[in-house]
């Protein structure tokens, strides 16, 4: 049987960051994934010649982000480039308390020059105070300590701006801006976490996507692992972690077993702990813990290639006073009730690469909205089918450029990522929602009870928004196990 000194279990951004570093320090590395290519949820494909991102995906910072310094750390710059757009790559939709629609368009690193502040009164009929309002909330942002921000994990990000007092425009666009970086309930939403990405994307900017597709440096980390004389197996789905002598030592794949001193997880904490590994191997209350953990919700939505340029930027939030989530209002969703615009972000990749579509012009996009994580709900298809309404009301030509438009929703997450073990599970967007409670001190640790298990990913172990949480994970469980292997 193949003995390795890791097995990662999962190729999702944490997995192959975790396995590309530890590979780089020796270690032998088996990299092993259920699914053809290296991605996890942001995994890109290739369908007849354009290369198709599964979920819309742009990364936080685009600057100076956990990204770069995996890039650099390989010393694979020749093999991934990032892209990050000058100009106003952002057009902003936003509807009106009274029916109008507004356009704006921005660049993705706001400056506050001027004629961003002429926008936003233009926009959210902002006043001068509204505005230096604003200024004192991202000022606030800016200068806290990193003691300050670790003391805001309790702390629910709608309640920290409240004293702030922005007008219900400025708010929409900050919360809903909060809900599509961590698609949790802003006021649940730590504000911790919400603060230091808001940082991220003020000092780093918000649109950073690579050529070739946003898994382009998944992608990397995987050939890295092979390079460093590892294997990545995909297409395997691990059904079972081997447990012996109160350790783990191997797992079990649908092509045979293999053997490793360590085994990382990318599976998500509830599938390792309560499926992969099984709930006996561990103590009772870290099980009634791990059960007890709440997802993000899912993201559900379109794939659209069209025949000609029809969204105007590459990223378009799309939403009016009503549309951002806070806990009673997502309730309101589940109970049937919604907004009269359901939060839209658009993501247009083409717009980034251009060479994603074989023919020049066509337009590769992701359309997508909120919705329920259970990958058993339906309410994704009338979230989708709202959201459709809004579309064509904003760009009525649009049903007349369609090639293809391929509907998804959180069953379509799980395939991709991990599996439904409990209730209501499987198909969030990011991992484990970033809630009072859930972060900080409270998050899991990535060193599991059971010697030789660890977690990586958005579960365990990293801070920061989606991907960019991620690989920050990957960073720090690659020198956990290091450390712990000696
Ligand atoms: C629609 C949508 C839009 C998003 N937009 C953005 C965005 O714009 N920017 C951003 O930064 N983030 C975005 N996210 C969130 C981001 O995709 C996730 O937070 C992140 O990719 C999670 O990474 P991960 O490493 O935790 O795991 P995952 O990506 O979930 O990867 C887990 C991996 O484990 C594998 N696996 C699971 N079980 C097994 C098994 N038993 N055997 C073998 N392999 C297994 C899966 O195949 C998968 O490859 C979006 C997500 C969705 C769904």
């Amino acid at each position: 049987m193949e003995h390795y000194d890791v097995c990662v279990i999962g190729a999702g951004y944490g997995g192959a960051t975790v396995a590309a570093l530890l590979a780089k320090s020796g270690r032998r590395v088996a990299l092993i994934d259920k699914t053809p290519v290296a991605g996890g949820k942001v995994q890109t494909v290739d369908r007849k010649g354009y290369r198709f991102e599964m979920f819309g995906a742009v990364g936080i910072p685009a600057h100076d982000s956990r990204f770069h310094e995996l890039v650099e750390e390989l010393d694979i710059g020749d093999q991934v480039e990032f892209l990050i757009p000058e100009g106003d790559a952002a057009s902003v939709r936003y509807k009106t308390p009274a029916g109008e629609w507004r356009v704006m368009y921005s660049p993705l690193r706001q400056t506050g020059a001027p004629k961003e502040m002429e926008d936003l009164r233009r926009v959210f009929d902002a006043t001068d105070e509204d505005l230096d309002a604003m200024a004192k909330l991202y000022a606030t942002a800016l200068s806290l300590t990193d003691d300050e921000i670790a003391a805001l994990d309790d702390v629910g990000m709608l309640e920290w701006m409240k004293p702030f007092g922005l007008p219900s425009g400025l708010e929409s666009q900050i919360c809903m801006n909060l809900n599509t970086l961590f698609v949790v309930a802003v006021d649940r939403l730590a504000a911790s976490e919400a603060i230091l990405a808001m940082r991220q994307q003020v000092l780093g900017g918000a649109g950073r996507y690579s050529v070739g597709g946003y898994a382009r440096l998944a992608e990397a980390c995987a050939n890295y692992v092979v390079k460093q004389g590892g294997v990545f197996l995909s297409r395997q789905r691990v059904k079972r972690i081997v447990v012996d002598g109160g350790r783990v030592v191997g797992v079990e794949t649908d092509r045979g077993e293999l053997r490793a001193d360590a085994i990382v997880s990318n599976a998500g904490i509830q599938p390792t702990v309560l499926a992969l590994a099984g709930a006996e191997h561990f103590p009772s209350d870290y099980v009634d813990r791990v059960t007890a953990l709440e997802p993000s919700w899912a993201i559900a939505g379109y794939r659209y290639v069209l025949d000609e340029r029809i969204f105007d930027a590459a990223l378009i939030p799309i939403f009016s006073d009503q549309s951002w989530l806070d806990e009673a209002r997502y309730q309101d969703m589940a109970r049937g009730v919604w907004p009269d615009v359901p939060l839209i972000a658009v993501d247009v990749p083409s717009e980034f690469d251009p060479s994603l579509s074989p023919v020049p012009g066509h337009q590769i996009a992701n359309c997508q909205v909120f919705c329920s994580p259970d990958p058993r709900s339906t309410q994704w298809k009338e979230a989708i089918e709202r959201a459709d309404e809004i579309l064509n009301e904003l760009w009525p030509d649009l049903e007349d450029h369609i090639i293809r438009k391929e509907p998804y929703g959180p069953r379509a997450i799980s395939s991709l990522s991990r599996d439904s073990v409990l209730p209501g599970c499987g198909g969030e967007a990011v991992g484990l929602a970033q809630v009072v409670g859930q972060v900080g001190s409270m998050k899991p640790d990535p060193r599991t009870p059971l010697p030789g298990l660890y977690l990586v990913g958005c579960d365990a172990g990293g801070r920061g928004a989606g991907t960019h949480q991620a690989v920050d994970s990957g960073f720090n469980v690659a020198a956990m196990v290091d450390a712990d292997l000696g």
